[in-house]
């Protein structure tokens, strides 16, 4: 039995590829990109939240830790971290849902189990199944293994991905998926691995096998001002995607704060505490010059309107 792990399947969602679908939520990523609005997905463990807001101070989850993890201000908890085990104990013991574990191991059975109740509304939307993450191709057995189960019950697939894998991990997949959302941040290799921490050849090698293989892919391009929204970086970004043998359409998705605190719950910081949100100005600017490359330009889903 096949089995992977998982942070979340969040039901109806209708940001993450075509009609209404499920998304699962791959845990573990080999990218640390700066924006990630999912810190939860980038380890391939357990990882434990921490919502202060909602912490009375009580003690329970004291009592109950078994490494003396956890102290009191008399406000909030404090978990040491390094002495943490994450078995999960506080989390049970704490009723006012303060601690949380996000990560946990899942079978294709359950999770197939757990898609197929909304098979009425994919029929009914042209929906399916979304594999996201963390990094859904950093799982290759668990991924493949439910998109053939996906496959079988005739739902349709989509995988979003950073493309970051070895070349025969999308080989092996490639057929058995709808639909790519292919995330795409920068095109120089050195900025690239300063912003994700790996290389981008990997990135630009396998969409460029995609296109080629006949995949149907939507770029999607986080807009992150004085990171990304350079002229050099879209000229560069327009100029690769139309040389490859499709013209896939890009999605411009301008940098948001959502996510942020969830840094804070996992006692991590958070790089861009001070990153502005993008100018209508600049999101006018990204679009033209994409557009001046040929592309079929959207923001956020959506054909462009001045703002
Ligand atoms: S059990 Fe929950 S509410 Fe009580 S101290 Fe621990 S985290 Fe806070
Ligand atoms: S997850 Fe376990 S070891 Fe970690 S703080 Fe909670 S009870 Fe202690």
């Amino acid at each position: 039995m096949i089995s992977g792990t998982i942070f979340d399947i969040k039901r109806f969602a209708i940001h993450d590829g075509p009609g209404v679908r499920t998304t699962v939520f791959f845990k573990g990523c080999p990218l640390s990109c700066w924006a990630c609005h999912n810190p939860e997905g980038q380890r391939p463990g357990t990882d434990l939240f921490i919502r202060d807001e909602r912490c009375n101070a009580c003690g329970e989850c004291l009592e109950v830790c078994p490494e003396v993890a956890i102290s009191t201000d008399g406000d909030a908890v404090h978990i040491d971290r390094y002495r943490c085990n994450l078995c999960g104990a506080c989390a049970d013991a704490c009723l006012r849902g303060a601690l949380e574990l996000a990560g946990r191991s899942v079978s294709v059975d359950e999770v197939i189990a757990e898609v197929e109740r909304d098979v009425v509304y994919y029929d009914e939307s042209g929906g399916g199944v979304t594999f996201s993450g963390g990094e859904p191709l950093f799982q290759p057995e668990f991924l493949a293994a439910l998109l053939h189960e996906s496959r079988k019950r005739e739902i349709s697939t989509t995988v979003d991905t950073s493309g970051y894998a070895p070349h025969a991990v999308i080989h092996d997949i490639a057929d058995m998926v709808d639909y790519f959302l292919y995330d795409l941040k920068l095109v120089d290799e050195d900025r690239h691995r300063d912003f994700t921490g790996v290389a981008n050849r990997p990135v630009l090698e396998n969409l460029n096998w995609l296109s080629e293989h006949g995949a149907t892919v939507t770029i999607r391009f986080p807009l992150l001002p004085q990171i990304n929204d350079d002229e050099s970086n879209l000229r560069d970004l327009g100029r690769f995607l139309s040389s490859l043998a499709q013209l896939h359409p890009i999605d411009i998705l301008p940098y948001h704060r959502i996510g942020a605190e969830k840094y804070a719950r996992l006692g991590r910081s958070y790089r861009l505490s001070q990153q502005p949100v993008p100018a209508a100005e600049s999101i006018a600017v990204a679009v033209r010059l994409l557009e001046e490359s040929g592309l079929t330009v959207t923001v956020r889903g959506e054909p462009y309107a001045i703002e």
